[in-house]
């Protein structure tokens, strides 16, 4: 999809000189970043560069942070994780969060809706068969690519228009990325924004319309998806791979 055609929308997510601690260490120097409405970004970015801290920091989660976190053009720097969420930002962390004593379904039901908008259960099992398969599964027993789908899905019924979501690939088999990234796809085309934290850019062209990548807690440089192929060479340089 030509990127170009985002370019009107409007800004949903506007991350304005954001600085985050963990007590004493200092991690995040000056973070500006903006997502406009129904876009895929991603950070991209070494092992350490900040960008988990950056999604964690955009809810809340670290010790202290300053600056300015817009999101629907309202200030959220000063709000709570709780009062974050409900202000219709749903983070879907790397380690997924997944009830293990809890099945499929009531796994789904879970998160509470912030707004209308969100998916009902059987869009979800429509959308996601391989999820329907396992509605009565207990989440011990699922694989790590199905929990993954899962903790994906249960954010979508919240009715939250911005998904932050942590490296959602990792650990996962070739072809279970693919279905994250046929998910991520769905769900651009249903209208949600995401902001991706990925180590794979090559999964990340797959997906996203654009791209920062940050060094030492800070956003070194971006790059539309487009021009994705003319950056390799710096992209190698920055990732490492
Ligand atoms: P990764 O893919 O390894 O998670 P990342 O780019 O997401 O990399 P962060 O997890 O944001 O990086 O880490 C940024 C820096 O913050 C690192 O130096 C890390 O050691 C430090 N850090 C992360 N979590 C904490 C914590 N809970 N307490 C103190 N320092 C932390």
């Amino acid at each position: 999809m030509p990127d170009g055609t985002s370019v009107a929308a409007e800004t949903l997510l506007s991350v304005e000189r954001l600085e985050a601690w963990y007590g004493e260490s200092h991690v995040l120097h000056g973070v500006s970043i903006s997502v406009r409405k129904g876009e895929v970004v991603t950070l991209l970015g070494r092992n350490g560069a900040g960008k988990t801290t950056t999604l964690r920091a955009i809810m809340g989660l670290v010790g202290r942070r300053s600056g300015s976190i817009l999101f629907e053009g309202r200030e959220t720097i000063g709000l709570s994780p709780d009062g974050i969420g409900r202000a219709g930002i749903a983070y879907c962390p790397e380690e997924r969060g997944i009830f293990a004593s809890l099945d499929v379904t009531e796994n789904l039901l879970l998160p509470p809706r912030v707004r209308p908008g969100g998916l009902d259960l059987e869009t979800i099992y429509t959308l996601f068969p391989n999820l329907k398969e396992r509605a009565r599964s207990p989440g011990t027993k699922l694989s790590g690519g199905e929990q993954q789908m899962l903790a994906i899905a249960r954010i979508l019924r919240t009715g939250a228009p911005l998904l932050l979501l942590d490296e959602p690939t990792e650990g996962l088999a070739p072809v279970i990325v693919q279905q994250i990234g046929r998910m991520i796809r769905e769900i651009k085309a249903r209208g949600f924004t995401v902001l991706l934290v990925e180590q794979n850019f090559r999964f990340a062209q797959t997906v996203a319309d654009r791209h920062y990548v940050m060094e030492h807690g800070r956003v070194v440089d971006t790059v539309a998806n487009h021009e994705m192929a003319g950056a390799m060479d710096r992209l190698h340089e920055y990732l490492g791979v």
